[in-house]
């Protein structure tokens, strides 16, 4: 086909509509630009904060690696299986569902078995498994969430598959509950608020967006999660650890919670490039100090950590190549 004036200039006028440059939409269309995708959690959660975070150290380099990358908001389970199925890059996960998902021992959450191809990147902040209850709701323990209505989390979440796991431990069916609501962690502030539910179970880092909502539009407070069976479960995996959400940290509970929890990690497979993932870590940890002021819940991060703990799947191959080359492996 030959290319007329008039074609070049109706060209031309579309990218202006766009609002793209000239070599922004030649860019995006030759094969240079690499587009790749972090999947996530709900807006109010610190995944998202985090995915958002590592995309914009990357996009700050897009014009020497040509590394493009966007987030999505699906939660550890969906993360894992987007991973799988091709659809995302990389993603943030539990560390027990990360353990999970390589291991093939939870077929209830993956049915496909074991994915062998899954890697680990590195792993950041810890998420306890936390219980925001209505504070004229009569919930003042753990056990007396049975009976109540309660926001299990959304499918494809690692906080309600964790809490899956929970329930289980504690001999509780979804049938238990006055009312067992899936919400999305972004929607379950305002039904707490508005007394739809008496309470949110949610597995995340702090301070979270969500709880801090929950905790400043209307009473609530912290449940400990620290009975005998928790704490079984707590001791019976390396994924798992007892812990604590620091008192003050959310209005209504001055004190200490105590509950178990599980860490944040970074995944991707044998599918993504070496490439793409050194340059993803190298985003990270050439910048540490402003990646570690990018949310609260990084303030405590070390390196030297970040490459060895809640890391059950091998490390991917990019990653080692940069540890390597700083000498930490
Ligand atoms: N741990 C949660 C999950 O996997 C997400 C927490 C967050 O959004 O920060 O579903």
């Amino acid at each position: 086909m030959k290319i007329s004036k008039s074609m070049l200039t109706g060209a031309v006028a579309a990218i202006g509509i766009l609002g793209m440059s000239a070599a922004a939409f030649a860019e995006s269309h030759g094969a240079k630009q690499q587009f790749i995708t972090i999947g996530t959690g709900g807006q109010t959660g610190v995944y998202y904060q985090v995915g958002g975070a590592i995309c914009r150290l990357v996009n700050r380099g897009t014009k020497d690696h040509n590394i493009k990358c966007t987030h999505t908001t699906g939660g550890s389970v969906a993360n894992i299986n987007g991973i799988r199925a091709g659809d995302l890059d990389l993603g943030v996960a539990q560390s027990d569902w990360q353990y999970h998902a390589y291991n093939g021992t939870s077929p209830k959450t993956f049915p496909d078995g074991k994915f062998e191809e899954l890697r680990a990147v590195f792993s950041v902040h810890p998420e306890p498994f936390t219980v925001v209850a209505r504070m004229d709701s009569g919930i003042n323990t753990f056990e007396d969430l049975k009976g109540k209505r309660v926001n299990l989390g959304n499918p494809g979440s690692g906080a309600r598959a964790t809490f899956g796991v929970v329930m289980e431990k504690m001999g509780w069916k979804v049938g238990d509950f006055a009312l067992a609501a899936e919400l999305k962690s972004s929607e379950q502030a305002a039904a707490l608020c508005d007394n739809k539910i008496d309470a949110i179970v949610f597995t995340v880092g702090h301070p979270a967006g969500t709880i801090k909502e929950a905790t400043t539009s209307c009473e609530a407070k912290l449940i400990n999660v620290n009975n005998d069976k928790i704490k079984e479960l707590a001791a019976g995996a390396d994924y798992y650890s007892m812990t604590t959400i620091p008192g003050g940290m959310y209005t209504g509970t001055p004190e200490d919670t105590e509950t178990f929890g599980v860490g944040a990690t970074f995944v991707s497979s044998t599918k993504t490039s070496p490439e793409v993932i050194y340059q993803i870590v190298k985003s990270v940890f050439d910048n540490f100090k402003r990646f570690k002021k990018m949310h609260p819940a990084f303030a405590n991060l070390k390196e030297a950590d970040m490459i060895k703990n809640n890391l059950s799947a091998p490390l991917h191959e990019g990653a080692i190549k940069y540890y390597k080359e700083k000498g930490w492996m």
